[in-house]
């Protein structure tokens, strides 16, 4: 089960939403505003973000910009605009999915179970490492993580091998890393400082251009595909599928 923070400030609305999740089983927070509900992401550490657009102190979408700095969190924003262009804004600053108001609540509990089931799949896909063997069994191998498939490319997580229409490419370690995360989480923003810290941590020399040029070459390798690496102005960069 899963710890949920919904960030909604029209409290039957959050109530209501709460209660749906309790009773499947998650551990829900409360905010009703958009400056408790950043506080609330840190201090604990949700699996799920579900995020009003509007809200007082801060709107959902400065939110949701704020936390894709330092989170993965998988981020259901609820919506009453059902414009185009703010589902492209949406997605642009990191959020997964949309919700538009007025919505069913059976039709909300169903995208949360879609994008669990999704976020599940995810953390194996990406996850390099064996998965722990079962107790008690000394028999098995840990099953390889299957391999991330777009396109033309193709990675294998365990012999850590990335090839294109089957020739493999030079890449470099970083390399490497940057496209496993961006390729497992298609269609999700990361800021050039998430990037930064999660791939080179403290090895990061302070070249203000290094996630640039590394997308750089990254596009340069891989051809055409390159593409996919679409710069998400003001963020960073995303996987397009
Ligand atoms: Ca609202």
């Amino acid at each position: 089960m899963a710890t949920i923070l919904v960030v909604e400030d029209e409290p039957d609305i959050n109530n209501l939403i709460r209660s749906h999740l309790e009773a499947e089983g998650h551990t829900v927070h409360q905010a009703f505003d958009g400056l408790t509900g950043l506080a609330l992401v840190g201090q604990t550490r949700p699996d799920l973000l579900i995020l009003d657009w509007m809200l007082p102190r801060l709107d959902g979408l400065a939110v949701c910009r704020q936390v894709r700095q330092d989170y993965l969190v998988p981020i259901i924003m609820l919506t009453a605009r059902s414009e185009e262009i703010d589902r492209v804004l949406g997605l642009e600053v990191g959020a997964d999915d949309y919700v538009v108001k007025p919505f069913g609540i059976r039709e909300l509990m169903a995208r949360v179970r879609a994008m669990l089931r999704r976020v599940a799949l995810d953390a194996t896909a990406s996850d390099a490492a064996p998965l722990a063997a079962t107790e008690g069994s000394d028999d098995a191998m840990p099953p390889a993580p299957p391999p991330i498939v777009r396109g033309g490319l193709r990675i294998d997580l365990a012999d850590r091998v990335a090839a294109l229409d089957g020739t493999a490419l030079d890449l470099t370690l970083k390399e490497y890393e940057l496209l496993v995360l961006l390729t497992s989480h298609p269609g999700r923003a990361f800021s050039r400082d998430f990037l930064l810290e999660r791939l080179w941590g403290d090895d990061y020399e302070g070249f203000d251009r290094t996630v640039d040029t590394h997308i750089m070459r990254l596009r340069k390798k891989l051809g055409p595909l390159g593409e996919k690496i679409a710069t998400v102005w003001g963020v960073g960069y995303r996987f397009v599928e």
